[in-house]
């Protein structure tokens, strides 16, 4: 960080430094004509031109100017309008100063007029280097890559917004698929869940029906009973029994109520209301029972009648029940309900012709009819059973009870054709016939039980499945995008403390801390950088206010504290700085020394030495004494640091010797270093006495090498380059390789 202004004030010449470089090997020779041009301007200023010889000066920085505007506009041809019209600005600003240049040269004393011209001339040109032509170089890598690759591309796209927009993004981008995949699962299960609700609803709808057809069946054989018995039994039954009908009648019409609340069911509820208004028409049977106004086989087939509409509203809600995915177990349900009503034919038919002695063709008709029907739907039962009921319908219809039944209805069936005698007892039918209708009745409930527990496991199982979903499944999106709001925060939050502190650095203002140097990660270092720079700036500062032109003014090396005593000023030297030159002493510079030597080990860095010595020194001190001496070793020690870098580390080692050590910096980096302070020194004119003398100094250099794990071994090295420079002739940098 060399500050050219400084020098100006000096009227020394621009020393060219890389920091100015903008990375353009043609824009950078260009800059590098330009300083050659106002350095020669700096020049004349002490050589009492003559007026044509700084008019032709002018004239070539107008002409090298004019040709190196262009080049500079071409190469923003991809800035926003904002840039290239600043830049515009200043180079129509800096040929107007040329112009004015021209007007302001008094031309019996150019020389004088000079200084404000060229001073402006300089400021112009640096500070357009600074400010403008610095933010060229990020312009040109954006145009080398343009267009390259599709990562570069989004790379670039991802500059344009913010870091943490650009997370949030993120985070909305990978909660998305899981979102779809959470609202999947939730509707699966809310379908799974209803469906097995309607599922339960038919079944317990189908449960009832079967109830009543069950209740009216026993109806129907009691009225029977009835009508061809005085037996006061049989009215006391009767009146016992429809007592239960009326119950279970009931019971269907409020299920029946329930039913026509959904619409999803509305085709079953329509159907249920019609069978349910026709049910009504139980009274009326009932009141012609009782004044016996009805023939037994009337009655018969009245109820049979209504228990019919039952059976076939059963095998509707199977077939409904289709659509949600139930139909087997319905369609067993139906058929045996079906099966119940038959076999309580069967048992009417035949009591009757027991009880007679015989059967009537109509009735031996009826129950051949009534006997195939129900081989037919006991195979259709088969169908729709599973393999475990099934064997379980087996094991239960096998039993020694149905054997007796069967050989009793065999025995009917052989006997009653043809109007053939049969003598069994009516009882003896009645009973082994109501246990089989018992045992399939029995089944038939069982099997309605069975799903109707099936189908709330099913709906307590999606009903679990949707709340896990629902809660998981949230609390997981809250989790992350909790997290990722922290992080995006956590990296926000840094980031805004540095722009604020480096706004305020560029401002002047040193005062702001950032909170967050503690951090483990690339932020708690970038917060140490700047930290570490603030406080560098707090050191100059405060070390070098109020200071004079001194031996401090150039050398960024010195600590000084001033300190105000009653004699006067008195400065106090730390103990770490050689006195005559303001540079580190020797102690000091092989401290340092060995604390480059441990960061290189670390960071696998650079690291170079350098050994000055001034030729011929001895010849300074015989010829104009000693204390001129001393004043020509500050001024060569000033005129090294001010062309060293700011990390470079500067020691007086010897008399007048001088030891740089070089941070992060190969051997051809140094090389080039060691050149520019050669060339510097040679060019200083130091007035000693009346005359105006010149010195040269010989330089050698070495690298540190890692395995070495000290100083001393590279320090060797550049003491014999420096003895070879010496011996090549002085004035010049040698070098020595590792061995
Ligand atoms: P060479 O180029 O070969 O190095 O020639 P030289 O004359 O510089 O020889 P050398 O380095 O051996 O001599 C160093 C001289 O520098 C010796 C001494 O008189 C002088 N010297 C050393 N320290 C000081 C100092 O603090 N002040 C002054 N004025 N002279 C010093
Ligand atoms: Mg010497
Ligand atoms: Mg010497």
């Amino acid at each position: 960080m060399v500050t050219h202004v400084d020098y100006l004030f000096e009227m020394k010449k621009i020393l060219w430094d890389e920091a100015l470089s903008i990375g353009d090997p043609v824009l950078d020779g260009e800059h590098r004509q330009l300083i050659a041009l106002l350095n020669r301007l700096i020049d004349l200023i002490d050589e009492s031109p003559d007026v044509e010889q700084v008019h032709q000066i002018l004239d070539q920085l107008e002409l090298l100017a004019a040709i190196h505007n262009r080049h500079e506009e071409e190469a923003s041809a991809h800035a926003d309008v904002k840039f290239s019209q600043a830049q515009q600005r200043e180079h129509h600003l800096f040929r107007a100063a040329i112009i004015e240049a021209r007007s302001q040269l008094k031309p019996d004393d150019p020389g004088s007029s000079l200084i404000d011209v060229t001073e402006s001339l300089v400021t112009l040109f640096i500070s357009h280097i600074i400010d403008q032509d610095l933010d060229l170089a990020p312009l040109l890598s954006q145009n080398e890559v343009r267009e390259h690759s599709l990562a570069e591309h989004l790379t670039r796209r991802f500059q344009q917004i913010s870091l943490v927009r650009g997370l949030e993004m993120l985070v909305v981008i990978s909660l998305l698929p899981m979102l779809v995949f959470a609202g999947m699962i939730m509707h699966q299960a809310w379908q799974t869940a209803s469906q097995a609700d309607d599922v339960a609803l038919l079944a317990s709808f189908s449960e009832r029906v079967g109830d009543l057809a069950h209740e009216l069946q026993k109806e129907r054989g009691l009225s029977a009973g009835f009508l061809t018995s005085d037996d006061v039994a049989y009215q006391i039954s009767l009146g016992l029994q429809r007592k239960q009908s009326d119950q279970e009648l009931a019971q269907f019409s409020s299920s029946v109520a329930t039913q026509t609340q959904g619409d999803r069911l509305s085709v079953l509820s329509r159907l249920a209301v019609v069978t349910a208004k026709h049910m009504e028409e139980l009274g009326r049977i009932r009141q012609e029972v009782d004044q016996r106004r009805l023939k037994p086989e009337n009655s018969f087939d009245l109820f049979t009648r209504l228990i019919t509409e039952l059976t076939e509203l059963s095998t509707q809600v199977a077939t409904l029940s289709r659509q949600a995915g139930a139909s087997e177990l319905f369609q067993a349900n139906a058929i045996l309900i079906q099966f119940g009503e038959m076999a309580g034919r069967e048992r009417a038919v035949s009591a009757a012709g027991f009880g007679r002695g015989m059967f009537t063709p109509q009735e031996y008709r009826h129950l051949i009819a009534l006997t195939s029907e129900q081989k037919s739907l006991r195979r259709q039962l088969r169908f729709f059973l599973n393999e475990a009921a099934w064997v379980e319908w087996q094991q239960k219809y096998d039993s020694s009870e149905i054997a007796e039944y069967q050989r009793i209805s065999d025995y009917a069936l052989e006997q009653g054709s043809g109007y053939g005698v049969v003598s069994l007892d009516s009882f003896t039918w009645f009973k082994v016939a109501t246990v089989r209708i018992n045992l399939i009745r029995d089944f038939q409930q069982q099997l309605t039980q069975n799903l109707l527990n099936e189908m709330y496991r099913q709906r307590g199982e999606s009903t679990a499945l949707f709340m896990v979903t629902v809660f998981g499944g949230g609390g997981m999106v809250l989790l992350i995008g909790y997290v990722a709001l922290q992080l995006a925060r956590s990296i926000r939050l840094p980031i805004m403390s540095l722009t604020q502190g480096m706004r305020g650095l560029t401002a002047g203002d040193k005062s702001v801390r950032i909170p967050y140097s503690m951090r483990k990660d690339e932020l708690g270092d970038m917060v140490s950088a700047y930290e570490t720079f603030r406080r560098k700036l707090i050191r100059t500062d405060m070390l070098s206010m109020g200071e004079e032109r001194g031996p401090l003014e150039a050398t960024r090396h010195a600590l000084v504290l001033k300190r105000r005593t009653a004699e006067g000023e008195v400065y106090k030297k730390l103990a770490s700085i050689d006195s005559l030159t303001g540079v580190f002493n020797r102690r000091e510079f092989m401290t340092l020394a060995k604390k480059e030597v441990s960061k290189v080990q670390r960071k696998l860095d650079h690291l170079a030495v350098m050994l000055l010595d001034i030729d011929h020194f001895k010849r300074i001190n015989d010829s104009y004494g000693h204390s001129e001496g001393d004043r020509v070793l500050k001024i060569v020690a000033q005129s090294i640091t001010a062309a060293l870098r700011e990390a470079d580390i500067l020691g007086r080692i010897g008399g007048e010797e001088f030891a740089v050590l070089l941070p992060s910096t190969d051997i051809d980096s140094a090389t080039k270093t060691a050149e520019r302070v050669r060339s510097a020194i040679e060019g200083l004119h130091i007035q000693v006495g009346d005359e105006e003398i010149q010195v040269t100094i010989s330089i050698g250099i070495s690298e540190y090498c890692a395995e070495e794990g000290q100083i001393d071994p590279a320090m060797v090295r550049a003491d014999r380059a420096l003895y070879q420079a010496k011996h090549a002739g002085r004035n010049q940098v040698c070098y020595q390789q590792v061995a």
